[in-house]
């Protein structure tokens, strides 16, 4: 217990697996915690204070799937390994073995693939005062940003764990490193970080932390890490998190369809992490994205470049999670299997893109064929298994493996001299797990034996019984003693060679480190180039057209995540929409009834900035962009409620950013501004708003209402145009037609919609009457909403008292068979 109770003041708030032979067992709290989020059933064993200890407890060799229940559910686990064999422990006449903390898993550290999601960065975000600093321990990226709210960040980064210099976390370092800049200096084994860019005190502080936080966690080991990278806040097009919300990019409530989805057809792990960074973070520079879509359109004309790449992809292992194991030396022989096959992947792509403008990774030939040549063809799954070095490539390990091998073939051919020595024919040689190889005899052929060795055998054949069992009786002799010691200490040599030659084949690797490192960014580069001219195939998309003035003309556009959904429910097929916020033109104002459409609109052009700007084709006939700095999107739900903010005061405050931040290369995209207020307040506010939009900010802005008073701007704001969902009536219902056309819409359908929601007819009829009486007081002239009448006035008397029609009212028509129908209609005749 003292040992543990060490363990548990390193591990802090962590739970401790503690190692008790083939178990992690967990004591006290942690027993509790991990029985009730694990299912695994809680035992007591000895006492503490006078009170029994709840003990729960996993096998080691089953650990991972335990773990990374635990590391979901957000747990963090320290791991108190046995740090001694019995017999170390014995020599130093010691009752119980050394123990001691060697790593704490945590999500944001995490290396091992069960707890690693493989389409996902797994981020550990360090936030100081002004700057931050994100690394991802599986695959070794480093980058450094200051100026980005951390909101902002965390919405684009969804990081695994958060550092934050608050000190009330007792894992947390509690202050801000001394000299953050030589402590990452140092990390990198450089003097001065001036090589890898500039970066900002609060940067550098933020990535000292998150330096020492995994160093803490690996227990001082760091792994391989890629030099950071200065963001600067630039280059990239600016998303708050209302923006991402919005327009589910990555993700989207109750894990419902989203942006990355639907464009992903990424054939590697690697290949969709990369997708998702190039959705969360579009670029804000006209080259760099150009010089994308150049290469999606080269693989979209050279279809035979692009399977060969694609074919090259398919099954290529995840070589940045592999080296990040190796680095820490918590690799398996499949990891190292990743880098021989992830290099030869590598090779052939570089032949794939060969003599294009392509990138293209830089072979590595040497080491690609000293993988090759060193690894079996089949690996195990763990080291210790044996047979990760395949035979011919180590003469020592060869020789010591024929060694080991001998002495098997010796067993067989003591089990036949034994059996005869001892005159027993069943007689059978056995591994024994702590006995090691005994000789096993029935139970009567052993009795004998046990009685009287057999006559005239020499000494070293001589039975030596060991132990009896129901049905039959174990025994050795000095020659089976003296071959099982060749044999262990053969198996032991060989597998200590095998270790040292797979550690050289480790720092062969990390010697490469950053080439591998390259090697592997460019495959996932390739997979996404080549995943994004296959989805431009599929669906005839159109290279967009991008610019510097502010441009945005889309012709018949689609939205594709609705389109691929009304597809795969086998709806009506999705109706295409232009837009054009060009110069004189910047902004849409856009009306129509719930349902017609004005959310998929809008968010379909907020959509084709990102992707866009990601690098991607869009789906449409043709698209002139220019550069969106900044992209805002409100569309849908605005509630807060966790925030414990009212949904008026969340849309105010977002309205409030976009005002603030949005500036004349930005797009904003707005739905329904102050409808979370009484009608002239909120009539007011939208109005100030769209004015603020045209005349001071003139930003691209497509800006949809239910307030038909806001069409009268049209009139004094010459760059607003106004659109609106087309709607048509036929048979008093109302059919929604999914086209944008020009001008304002002529009524509201507020009724109708409610009617196809299920409003109770009785309802409808009211609200029918109300908005007649209204509308009748409006075409005179008066304010509709001045007098009370007709709101409050009890309703007319309808006609209702007609036998037929009460009669009807009391019909259920879904509960009638054909029958009980005619008979009802036949009644009803009767009653007129
Ligand atoms: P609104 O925002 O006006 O209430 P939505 O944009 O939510 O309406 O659209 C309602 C539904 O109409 C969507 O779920 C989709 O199925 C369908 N829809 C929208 N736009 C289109 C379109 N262009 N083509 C076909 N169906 C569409």
């Amino acid at each position: 217990m003292a040992q543990w109770f060490a363990a548990k003041e390193r591990a802090g708030s962590a739970l401790v697996f503690f190692r008790m032979g083939d178990f992690y067992e967990l004591f006290f709290d942690d027993a509790e915690a991990a029985s009730d989020a694990l299912g695994l059933a809680l035992t007591h064993r000895g006492e503490h204070q006078g009170v029994p200890i709840p003990m729960c407890g996993v096998p080691h060799h089953a650990c991972e799937a335990y773990l990374a229940r635990l590391i979901r559910r957000g747990f963090r686990v320290a791991i108190c390994e046995q740090t001694e064999t019995p017999e170390q422990a014995k020599a130093r006449k010691a009752a119980t073995l050394r123990r001691e903390v060697v790593r704490v898993i945590t999500p944001g550290t995490a290396t091992e693939e069960a707890l690693l999601d493989a389409a996902r960065p797994a981020w550990l975000l360090a936030l100081a005062e002004g700057g931050a600093a994100w690394l991802d321990v599986s695959t070794g990226a480093f980058h450094t940003a200051s100026g980005e709210d951390p909101a902002s960040l965390v919405a684009r980064l969804r990081p695994a764990e958060i550092l934050a210099a608050d000190g009330r976390d007792d894992a947390t370092p509690a202050v801000v490193p001394k000299d953050p800049a030589r402590r990452v200096a140092e990390a990198f084994g450089v003097a001065t970080l001036d090589g890898f860019g500039q970066f900002t005190p609060a940067e550098l502080a933020a990535a000292a932390m998150a330096l020492d936080y995994v160093r803490a966690m690996g227990n001082g080991q760091l792994p391989r890490l890629s030099p950071p990278l200065a963001e600067g806040g630039r280059g990239v097009m600016l998303l708050d998190a209302a923006t991402r919300r919005s327009l589910e990019i990555l993700e989207s409530p109750q894990d419902g369809p989203t942006l990355l989805a639907a464009l992903d057809r990424t054939l590697t792990g690697p290949g969709a992490r990369e997708l998702a960074a190039r959705l969360a973070a579009p670029l804000d520079d006209l080259a760099a994205i150009r010089a994308r879509h150049d290469h999606v359109a080269l693989l979209l004309t050279e279809r035979e470049r692009c399977d060969a790449i694609r074919a090259a992809l398919k099954g290529a292992p995840d070589m940045a999670r592999a080296l990040a194991r190796l680095s820490l030396d918590r690799f398996a022989p499949r990891d190292l299997g990743a880098l021989r096959d992830g290099l030869a992947r590598a090779a052939s792509l570089t032949q794939a893109a060969r003599g294009s403008i392509l990138p293209a990774p830089v072979p590595l030939p040497e080491l690609a064929a000293e993988l090759a040549r060193a690894l079996a063809e089949e690996l195990p799954a763990r080291l210790e298994d044996g047979g990760t070095v395949g035979a011919g490539y180590d003469g020592q390990l060869d020789a010591l493996r024929r060694l080991r091998d001998d002495a098997r073939g010796a067993i067989a051919a003591m089990q036949m001299e034994l059996a005869q020595g001892w005159g027993v024919a069943a007689l059978k040689i056995r591994h024994h797990q702590q006995l090691g190889f005994l000789a096993e005899v029935p139970a009567a052929a052993g009795e004998k034996l046990l009685r009287a060795a057999p006559p005239g055998l020499a000494e070293e054949m001589r039975p030596i019984h060991r132990q009896s069992m129901a049905n039959a009786h174990r025994f050795t002799c000095a020659a089976l003693a003296t071959l099982d010691r060749r044999l262990s200490e053969a198996g032991e040599e060989a597998q200590r060679r095998e270790k040292t030659v797979v550690q050289h084949l480790r720092r062969l690797v990390l010697e490469a480190g950053e080439a591998v490192a390259a090697a592997a960014r460019v495959t996932a580069e390739l997979d996404v180039l080549a995943a994004a001219a296959e989805l431009a195939r599929e669906g005839q998309w159109c290279r967009p057209e991008m610019t510097e003035r502010p441009d945005f003309t889309v012709v018949a556009g689609r939205h594709p995540v609705v389109e691929k959904a009304l597809r795969e429910a086998r709806g009506p097929a999705f109706v295409p929409n232009g837009s054009d916020l060009s110069p004189g033109r910047r902004l849409t104002l856009l009306t129509g009834p719930n349902m017609a459409g004005k959310s998929t609109f809008l968010r379909q052009n907020a959509l084709f900035a990102v992707m866009a700007q990601a690098g991607l084709f869009l789906p449409a006939e043709a698209a002139r962009i220019g550069l969106v700095d900044r992209l805002f999107s409100r569309v849908g739900a605005a509630d807060d409620l966790a925030g414990g903010r009212s949904t008026f005061m969340v849309e105010m405050s977002e309205t409030a950013a976009i005002l603030n931040l949005a500036g004349p290369r930005s797009l904003v995209v707005l739905d329904e501004v102050g409808r979370g207020t009484a009608t002239w307040d909120g009539l007011a506010i939208a109005t100030a708003v769209l004015e603020a939009l045209h005349d001071r900010i003139r930003c691209r802005t497509l800006f949809a209402t239910h307030f038909h008073e806001l069409t009268v701007l049209a009139h004094r704001l010459p760059e607003l145009r106004l659109a609106r969902m087309e709607v048509r009536e036929w048979r008093g219902e109302v059919v929604f037609r999914h086209s944008v056309g020009e001008g304002a819409a002529e009524k509201s359908w507020g009724i109708h919609v409610a009617k196809l929601a299920g409003v109770p007819a009785p309802v409808l009829r009211r609200a029918a009457e109300v908005l007649a009486a209204l509308e009748a007081r409006a075409a005179a002239g008066e304010d509709p909403l001045a007098a009370e009448l007709p709101l409050f006035a009890p309703p007319p008397r309808l006609p209702s008292a007609h036998p037929a029609l009460e009669a009807l009212r009391a019909l259920d028509p879904d509960s009638l068979s054909p029958r009980e129908a005619q008979e009802a209609l036949y009644h009803l005749r009767g009653l007129a």
